[in-house]
């Protein structure tokens, strides 16, 4: 298998393949592009099926990282890792300790978050041998302190998001009245469904789990439906807070909202599905760009001196980035996705 000529290998300064015999590591480390700063980005845990699935996989994300990064103008660059195992079953001390020397030993090119398989608990467990993990501080918050979960950010950044789409495409300031449908009420999702009630919308919800739906039903008035009925509602915006791919060949036809605005990392199944989006009248807010509350939240936590007012006023800045594209996009006939990519671009290549 030949890794530079991967399709995903898309110019990557450095990719580190990590393995420590005692504990059983193996890892490998991507940084994409680290021109506008230090390249951080989470690091997954999976049991990959196979070595080729996991390259491609941590070469996917990273460059995802610096494009996530460069848009929502922070000093970051693009890197992500990946651990080949079961996170259940292969998570040893001694095994996230030589993960964490490995790290180090990329002196700060890389910088480690929480991800799929990994969480706060790791991060802090980590930083006993590396300074280069995020995530990890207990952060003062309106209700007290609470640990590195970025979450709630993220819906902030995602309400804000949905605040800039009505405005593009219904031209209204105002959220009340409106319909919405929440799939996924989990960290983010339930926070936002909350803040997207409290601005006055009727809202439709959906979840795998139970308990989070008696809760939405109970505490926000949000009228539950079965995952596969979200789809087809005849609602303004359906905002994706689950999974990856949603917006495919069998769910387009279904809709009927005039946005697309959620905080689910890559939401389009494929490119052209942003095309088809456009073709149908339908405002797509690109996902890397409405759920940057996240790595806003860990950059500000990183700078030492947590400031929750500047930290609040950057995530309010998702707004001013989705007018920009959404600018663009009408003037230029292109889907937002595209247009989002290419501003990423000229940040981050400038
Ligand atoms: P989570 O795991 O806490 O919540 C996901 C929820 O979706 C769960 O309640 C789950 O039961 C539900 N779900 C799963 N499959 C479903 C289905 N088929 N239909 C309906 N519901 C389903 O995750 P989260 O942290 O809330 O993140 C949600 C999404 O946002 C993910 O795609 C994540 O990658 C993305 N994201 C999260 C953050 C963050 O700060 N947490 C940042 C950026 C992006």
């Amino acid at each position: 298998m030949s890794v530079f000529n991967l399709s995903d290998f898309a110019d990557h300064e450095q990719v580190v393949f990590c393995s420590d015999e005692k504990s059983g590591l193996k890892a490998i480390i991507a940084v994409h592009n680290s021109n506008l700063g230090p390249a951080l980005g989470g690091c997954r845990m999976w049991p990959y099926a196979s070595e080729e699935e996991a390259i491609r996989d941590v070469l996917r994300l990273s460059r995802g990282m610096t494009y996530k990064s460069a848009m929502a103008n922070l000093k970051l660059g693009g890197g992500k890792s990946v651990i080949i195992g079961n996170p259940r079953t292969d998570k040893t001390p001694e095994l996230l300790k030589a993960f964490a020397q490995a790290v180090e030993r990329v002196n700060g090119r890389y910088i480690a978050a929480e991800d799929s398989g990994t969480g706060v608990d790791d991060m802090k467990f980590m930083s006993q041998f590396t300074q280069h993990v995020a995530g990890i501080v207990d952060k003062p918050s309106e209700n007290g302190t609470r640990s590195g979960d970025p979450s709630p950010a993220t819906a902030y950044g995602t309400f804000v998001g949905i605040k800039a789409a009505v405005k593009e495409r219904l031209g209204r300031d105002s959220l009340a009245g409106l319909k919405i449908a929440v799939q996924g009420l989990g960290n983010v999702g339930f926070d936002l469904a909350r803040q997207l009630k409290e601005a006055g919308a009727q809202l439709w919800v959906t979840d795998i789990h139970r308990e989070p739906l008696l809760r939405a039903a109970k505490e926000i008035g949000a009228t539950v439906v079965a995952p596969d009925e979200i789809f087809g509602l005849d609602v303004d915006v359906f905002a994706p807070c689950a999974m990856g791919a949603i917006i495919n060949d069998q769910t387009i036809p279904q809709l009927k909202v005039k946005i697309v605005a959620g905080a689910a990392n890559n939401q389009l199944a494929e490119p052209r599905h942003g095309l088809a989006l456009m073709n149908k009248g339908i405002l797509y807010a690109p996902d890397y760009v409405i759920n940057a509350g996240g790595i806003i939240d860990v950059y500000y936590e990183r700078t030492g001196n947590f400031d929750r007012a500047a930290l609040k006023s950057h995530v309010e800045s998702i707004y001013d980035n989705l007018m920009e594209i959404f600018a663009r996009a009408r003037k230029e006939e292109r889907p937002t996705g595209e247009v989002a990519d290419a501003i990423a671009e000229e940040r981050f290549k400038r």
